[in-house]
């Protein structure tokens, strides 16, 4: 076969590295890649956003499946458009990634099928929502609309604070259109954990459970990123926790696309959180997690090829999937400022030295540049180490982090610490 994935972060090096090792495999194109996907396959220089250019380069290539990375062009419809000219894609089309380009569409959703959720309200004018918000109590959350790059969400510590964001989306518009329409939802605490699942209209697969490390800093303070480590299992959560989050959200949501007349057919990532009310659901995602990818793929024994193969055409109940009992533990390597500004074009040196101590090291930001591998985003690498336990997956991660060096590189100390602590 012949597959094109689209996109150019660590999702996509980890999707392209497990379709590599299937044997029906002939040929990978990944557009546009980055200096890591390179190794794997043959990067294109065409964006995500470039549908027209994609489908030609598919149909120039006899390309047999395309496997969709990140949000954007999902909620645009790319799945739609490949489609429309026969070619094989994976992932959900416009109406279904819905569920992640439009939080108001997933809130509603979760209501009407009575899927547990936090509490909230919507409003589309300033002074309503403004009046709505006077009457609440802090910490509360202010969610913009659409999609705003893992930026639209503030959970305000204070009333002032909410306020402030509240009006930066619906008046400065600083999500764009985003912030049109805003969530305010109630403060729900607890330990997250995300669980993504193969779907195929009705039949769900879940994935192995991972937990993620939002904010930049260690013990969970400073900005939210995009996501600065992950890890898998999660030896601390009950498995029948994670079970009733799949009987209770994820199958009944995809149930309810159905029911909806807008079948998810992909990879459905639920965002949870174990309150002690029990589980619910903060966010829906129309596709794999970044990081989360990079710590559940590795898992993955059963041929990925095969899974997404099954999920296009409606089969995926036929399927046995398989994980192995291997914990994997990805630490990300951050340029200097981010989440703020960055510099790029910093030379990486040491990957190999990590690959050589069975380390996987999975590229975001990065790019070639005279012969050199540099620095090209805000997340450079995501080191993943293995091992029986999360304890020795951590300490192997972080062994191979310790021989990879570029200017202002920096990282957080304790990923995967609230599962040994
Ligand atoms: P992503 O980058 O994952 O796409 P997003 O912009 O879709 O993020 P959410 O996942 O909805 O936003 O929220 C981001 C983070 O904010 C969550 O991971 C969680 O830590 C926090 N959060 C969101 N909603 C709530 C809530 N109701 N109570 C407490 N924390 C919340």
């Amino acid at each position: 076969m012949r597959i094109l994935v689209i996109g150019g972060g660590g999702r996509e090096h980890a999707i392209a590295w497990a379709l590599k090792k299937s044997d029906k495999v002939k040929e990978i194109y990944c557009a546009p890649g980055n200096a890591g996907i390179a190794q794997v396959a043959e990067c294109v220089p065409i964006q995500v956003n470039q549908f027209d250019e994609l489908i030609q380069f598919a149909c120039d290539n006899s390309i047999d499946l395309v496997v969709v990375g990140p949000d954007d062009p999902l909620a645009d419809g790319i799945v739609d458009a490949f489609e429309a000219k026969n070619i094989p894609v994976f992932g959900p089309r416009k109406n279904a990634a819905e569920i992640e380009g439009s939080k108001i569409f997933m809130k509603n959703l979760l209501k009407k099928y009575n899927i547990p959720t936090a509490k909230y309200e919507t409003f589309t004018d300033f002074e309503t929502a403004l009046a709505y918000l006077r009457q609440q109590e802090a910490p509360i959350v202010i969610k913009a609309d659409g999609l705003a790059a893992g930026k639209g969400v503030t959970v305000a510590a204070t009333l002032e604070e909410a306020e402030q964001a509240l009006r930066s989306m619906m008046v400065d518009k600083v999500f764009g259109e985003s912030g049109n329409q805003v969530v305010i939802e109630e403060f729900l605490s607890g330990q997250e954990m995300s669980i993504l699942a193969f779907v195929d209209g009705e039949t769900v697969r879940a994935m192995v459970p991972a937990q993620d490390h939002k904010q930049v800093f260690d013990n969970d303070q400073g900005p939210n990123t995009g996501g600065m480590g992950t890890y898998t299992p999660l030896p601390h959560v009950e498995q029948s926790i994670i079970d009733e989050a799949i009987e209770n959200i994820i199958k009944p949501t995809a149930k309810a696309m159905v029911s909806e007349g807008r079948p998810f057919r992909g990879v459905l990532f639920a965002g949870l959180i174990m309150t002690k009310d029990g589980t619910k659901t903060i966010e829906f995602n129309a596709r794999m997690g970044d990081p989360e990818t990079q710590v559940v793929l590795p898992r993955l024994k059963t041929d990925l090829v095969d899974i997404i193969l099954a999920a296009i055409n409606g089969r995926l109940d036929q399927l046995d999937i398989q994980w192995d009992d291997q914990a994997s533990v990805c630490v990300v390597l951050a340029s200097e400022g981010y989440p703020a500004s960055y510099p790029k074009g910093r030379v990486i040196e040491g990957i190999a030295a990590a690959e050589a101590q069975g380390a996987l090291v999975f590229h975001a930001g990065t790019a070639f540049k005279d012969g050199e591998v540099v620095t090209s985003g805000g997340r450079v690498l995501g080191v993943v180490g293995r091992g029986s336990d999360i304890a020795e997956a951590r300490a192997r991660a972080y062994e191979a982090i310790s021989v990879i060096k570029f200017e202002g590189m920096h990282c957080r100390s304790d990923i995967a610490m609230k599962a040994l602590r």
